[in-house]
């Protein structure tokens, strides 16, 4: 790819605002600069909420009829199919991932407009019974003007999740995307204006968090954010939120655990072990990080786990037979291996991995060798704390309240993994284990129509399905006097 300049989209135009700084992008898996975006200022930040606002008020948004703004999204949705291959390389240039995965990302977000295209004509009120001379029903309103900050993980599925529901719901919206990442982003309001969006309805601003997110997300002009990202900026935007009393939708993170048990399909928990965590080289929320195994399994699995994991083909996202990418940037490289290092220092046994790649081809990109350790303990940081790497923690069982015990041991609560073929038990783990979303017998799987959120630290509030919609509009109560 050609060093590009990339400009920013405020109030339907492209534009470097009074930008006078760029951010160079990266490929990860060759260090190359792929491209130099404008570093937009508070000043650009403001302009583009005036912009929504105005968007927000005029009649050519807020007088759709609620069927045709559906169908610009699922029009938006039609273009991002026409150009899946495009988009789905984009996103592995940008972010790293294997080309696989960003071809799933990419679909994902086709499926999330199409669904929220459809669902725009379906978010209704409801009547409630009071009196016999009274009618008293209920209408949902949009908020008014949105807010998301993307993260670096899921750049195109991550803005699709928040944006898609906001527009449906007929919001205005301004996104800020990672610096790192927001080229897919950036592509989607091209699309987006293209399949009919009014002039400001959608802006994305590129910048750094702690200028321009920070801008957005203290604006008084801003009636709802959505933040997916780290623990500790949720806070903050949490704080900045409370001063203008803005409802917030926070997904954080987790440390989520993956549980095997004795009587499960060996070879698929096995498989799927290795997915839920290598996956996006481990660069989600929702990671099966912590490995949960019964102790009469324990070492055969460790062993084909150990097995399969040296297998995987690590290597640049666009060679079709990547495995496993690069971490998005140096920093979270380094961050990495500083996790693997105090694995070390703490005592738990390093089952294979815990360096960087000695294959001099790959000696510029960002890349972890595939890492497992076992005997990890809640109390090392290796076992508690979100590593958003390609690590393993693996834990030892012996009985249900033990492993209901460890995998409640933490101050996340977003995602679960259960594998049994007993239902009975697998229910009752489901009902013990403090968790937003839990798969049994599976792992990573999420739909635009199943909401998706957290317990504890792991954040407020529901993404997807009908739950984000409560998230995106208001109720007004209204009463009629009939007699
Ligand atoms: P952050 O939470 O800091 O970044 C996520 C997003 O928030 C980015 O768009 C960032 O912008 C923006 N941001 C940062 N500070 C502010 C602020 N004060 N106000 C508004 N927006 C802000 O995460 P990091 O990128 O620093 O990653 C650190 C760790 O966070 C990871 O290792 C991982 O553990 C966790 N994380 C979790 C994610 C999840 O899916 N739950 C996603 C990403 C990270 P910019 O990057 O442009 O500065």
């Amino acid at each position: 790819m050609q060093v590009q300049d990339y400009k920013f989209f405020v109030n339907g135009k492209w534009t470097e605002g009074s930008a006078t700084e760029t951010f160079d992008l990266r490929n990860p898996a060759t260090g190359e600069v792929l491209g130099r975006v404008a570093r937009a200022t508070k000043d650009d930040m403001y302009e583009a909420v005036d912009a929504a606002r105005k968007a927000f008020q005029a009649p050519a948004w807020r007088d759709m009829e609620q069927t045709k703004r559906g169908k610009i999204l699922l029009q938006l949705a039609a273009l991002i199919r026409q150009n899946f291959e495009e988009l789905a390389k984009t996103e592995t240039l940008n972010q790293g991932k294997p080309i696989r995965e960003s071809k799933a990302d990419v679909a994902w977000t086709v499926r999330a407009f199409e669904y929220w295209g459809g669902l725009a004509d379906k978010i209704e009120g409801e009547t409630i019974p009071v009196t016999s001379n009274r009618l008293t029903y209920t209408i949902r309103e949009p908020l008014g003007v949105t807010a998301h900050i993307i993260p670096w993980n899921y750049p195109l599925a991550l803005a699709s999740r928040s944006l898609a529901p906001a527009l449906a719901a007929g919001n205005t919206v301004v996104a800020k995307p990672a610096e790192l990442t927001p080229l897919t982003l950036l592509k989607v309001a091209e699309y987006a204006q293209k399949a009919g969006l009014p002039d400001g309805v959608l802006n994305v601003v590129t910048g750094s968090g702690s200028q321009v997110g920070r801008a957005l997300v203290s604006h008084p002009d801003i009636d709802g954010i959505t933040f997916t990202g780290s623990t500790e900026t949720g806070q903050q935007i949490m704080g900045a939120a409370a001063k203008n009393i803005t409802p917030v939708l926070l997904e954080l993170g987790g440390k989520n655990p993956n549980i095997v048990l004795p009587d499960a399909d060996f070879d698929k928990a096995v498989q799927m072990a290795k997915f839920a965590i290598f996956t996006n080289a481990g660069q989600m929320c929702w990671a099966g990080s912590r490995l949960l195994l019964h102790a009469e399994i324990y070492d055969r699995f460790l062993n084909e786990l150990k097995r399969q994991t040296e297998l995987l083909k690590i290597g640049p996202g666009l060679d079709e037979k990547t495995e496993l990418g690069p971490m998005v940037s140096k920093e979270q490289q380094e961050r990495i291996v500083g996790y693997i290092k105090s694995g070390q220092e703490e005592g738990a046994r390093l089952v294979t991995g815990g360096s960087v790649p000695e294959d001099p081809a790959l000696k510029n990109g960002c890349f972890v060798k595939p890492t497992i350790f076992a005997d990890v303990t809640s109390d090392m940081k290796i076992g508690c704390e979100e590593i958003f790497g390609p690590v393993l923690a693996v834990f030892k069982f012996n009985s249900v309240d033990e492993m209901i015990h460890i995998a409640n041991d933490t101050n996340f609560g977003l995602y679960a993994g259960v594998w049994t073929n007993n239902l009975k038990l697998a229910q009752q783990v489901v009902n013990r284990l403090q968790a937003g979303v839990v798969a049994v017998n599976d792992y990573l799987v999420a739909y635009p129509q199943t909401p998706f959120g957290g317990y504890k630290d792991s954040g407020i509030g529901y993404e997807n399905g009908m739950q984000a919609i409560s998230h995106y509009t208001r109720i007004k109560a209204v009463t009629v006097n009939t007699s």
